[in-house]
């Protein structure tokens, strides 16, 4: 759920986390550094105070074109022609400035022009290849000020990230927020890019690749590998494909992303009848209830909870769609088995699938592991097993991290003594927490020796005692 000005508070937010709240997403588009500091600091005390290991968002605003400010009551009308100007100016019908000083030069003729979330579209004619293009208004209706502009047939010179990104970027970085988000990725070289300066920085955070331009969905495989995770941004995806397609491509990228165990989240619009109604639209109801079905990892909340009048109620409403959809649809694990023999995690991931498989066979209430990196609990989330997955690490930020990830339960544990040590104490972690009971059978992954860190090679099927 993305924090704004109507869950920018302490209280709202501990309402938010009762709720169901996994991950709390900071737009770099509207929260400033100290009110981003703000989020995160509640983030943390309310982890500790509610024992919860909710993760922080940060999600970059990348090479977002807006249009400048317009006088009042501008309306645009079919057939009519206006100039796009990289000089600023106070625009109005004939004239109106755009945040993209490259724009006459990248522009082609016939290329479209879709201004607010596409609601109108203009068409270009010519350019003078410098400072200024001339359009023709192929959809008309009010010209408001700054308002976001989409290019989708235009190959677009600017940086995936823009000085403020940057900025923004090292602010997250230094506080220690667990998820990276980059708008408008064209390529793979961008999550690159982005990959190295957090490397640089010698930072744990991942990354979020949003998709919403049509560049990315022609390179989505290498783009899925090369991420993290996936945010399916269909506000800006929508307008910068056809609407009609965003539902198939939705669904072709959740498969895509469970297939290379890589987290996927459903954006935009998923609950927007909530904005100031109680009670959600049946439409909505089923958007949120198709996404969970197809098996993604988030559904995400973003004018609900960030300027919406329900930011709690919203969230509630969402988590019972959730649960009943996961409670009363019978949903089968993902059969992904891995193939590829020359894959590093070739033998971790054999297990991870195998411990699915037989906890899928046998019941199990839970598959269980310890991971130092999170690697495991990515993996294992991704075969969908039909059981708890309890993850135990002794870092808190994993913990977080992993809160985004389909059914994960991150829990702390800090004893390495051998891996029969740890299986037992593990087990009766979560027999006291109540999460298992006697009788139940568990299926636990492990290294051995527990020295091995990261190589997943043992498996063992046991009863909780
Ligand atoms: C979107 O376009 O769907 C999206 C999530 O991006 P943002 O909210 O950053 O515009």
């Amino acid at each position: 759920a993305t924090i704004g000005p109507s869950s920018y508070d302490k209280a709202v937010l501990r309402k938010m986390f009762a709720a169901g709240l996994n991950v709390a997403r900071i737009n770099f588009s509207h929260s400033n550094h100290d009110q981003a500091e703000q989020i995160y600091n509640w983030v943390q005390e309310l982890n500790e105070e509610e024992n919860r290991n909710v993760a922080i968002l940060g999600d970059l605003q990348g090479p977002k074109l807006r249009i400048g400010v317009v006088k009042e009551d501008q309306t645009l009308k079919k057939g009519e022609k206006i100039t796009i100007t990289t000089e600023e100016c106070i625009g109005d019908v004939s004239k109106v400035y755009i945040t993209y000083p490259d724009f006459p030069k990248d522009v082609k003729v016939g290329d479209k022009i879709m201004l607010d979330d596409g609601k109108l579209i203009l068409r270009a004619e010519s350019s003078n290849k410098e400072n200024e293009v001339k359009a023709k208004v192929i959809q008309g209706g009010d010209l408001k000020s700054k308002k976001g502009v989409n290019l989708p047939n235009t190959k677009i010179s600017l940086p995936c990230l823009t000085p403020k990104d940057l900025a923004d970027l090292e602010f997250a970085l230094s506080v220690g927020i667990e998820w990276i988000g980059l708008s408008f990725v064209r390529s793979v070289d961008d999550l690159k890019e982005l990959q190295k300066i957090i490397n640089d920085k010698e930072s744990p955070a991942k990354i979020v690749a949003k998709i919403e331009k049509p560049e990315a969905i022609k390179q989505i495989d290498a783009i899925i590998k090369q991420t993290d995770a996936i945010m399916v941004a269909r506000g800006d995806l929508g307008v910068e494909v056809p609407m009609e397609r965003v539902p198939n491509l939705q669904k072709m990228i959740t498969r895509k992303c469970i297939k290379y165990s890589t987290p996927v989240i459903i954006a935009t619009q998923m609950m927007e009848s909530m904005m100031d109604s109680l009670s959600p639209s049946r439409a909505d109801v089923n958007d949120v209830a198709n996404a969970v079905h197809d098996r993604v990892d988030g559904v995400m909340l973003s004018g609900e909870t960030s300027v919406g009048t329900y930011p709690v109620q919203v969230i509630k409403a969402m988590s019972k769609i959730v649960k009943n959809q996961e409670n009363h649809v019978d949903l089968e694990m993902e059969e992904f088995p891995p193939v590829e023999k020359k894959n590093g995690r070739y033998i971790s991931d054999t297990i991870c699938f195998n411990a699915c498989k037989i906890a899928e066979q046998v019941d199990a209430k839970a598959v269980m592991t310890m991971t130092h990196s999170g690697y495991n609990a990515f993996k294992i989330a991704s075969f969908r097993p039909p059981s708890k997955i309890c993850i135990f690490t002794n870092n808190r930020k994993i913990m977080n991290t992993l809160s985004l990830i389909w059914g994960v339960q991150g829990y702390y544990y800090n004893e390495f003594v051998s891996t029969d040590d740890t299986i037992s104490d593990i087990k009766s972690i979560i027999k006291e927490k109540g999460v298992v009971q006697e009788g139940d059978m568990v299926v636990n992954i492990a290294s051995m020796p527990i020295t091995e860190k990261g190589m997943t090679n043992m498996l063992k099927l046991s009863l909780i005692e």
